[in-house]
């Protein structure tokens, strides 16, 4: 399913770890319009760094939140929070160009240095 331009809803389920223990990390239908909101804020953010996004995480059933030992209250259980990379740069430099580029997010971490963490929780309207 194509939520935006450039990303689609597996891109937000897929996990390696899910599939391996065979959790099944499919996105309920209530949850489905908080993912298509991320995927248009990620739009911005993409256009940003000027280079592609790739998601190393999105959504998380609570099963697989667990697993990888996300907190309970994780905004990736609700769909409003993306683990990704980038070739524009380190996670230290895509945090502050997204930063100077003035994109919206509720958290922005770069996890140790890996990847970057952004949470859209109040960036957007959540039901
Ligand atoms: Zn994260």
């Amino acid at each position: 399913m194509k939520l935006t331009e450039h990303f689609t809803l597996d891109e937000f389920t897929h996990s390696t770890i899910a599939s391996r223990l065979k959790i099944d990390n499919s996105v309920p239908a209530e949850l489905v319009p908080n993912i298509q909101l991320t995927a248009i804020k990620l739009e911005l953010v993409r256009k940003a760094l000027g280079k592609p996004i790739i998601i190393t995480s999105g959504y998380r059933c609570p099963a697989l939140n667990t697993r990888v030992g996300g907190v309970s209250t994780s905004a990736h259980t609700k769909g409003l929070a993306v683990d990704f990379h980038c070739a524009y740069g380190n996670p230290k430099e895509i945090c502050q160009r997204l930063i100077d580029a003035g994109v919206q997010f509720d958290k922005l971490i770069q996890e140790h240095n890996q990847w970057v963490h952004i949470g859209l929780v109040r960036a957007i309207t959540v039901k």
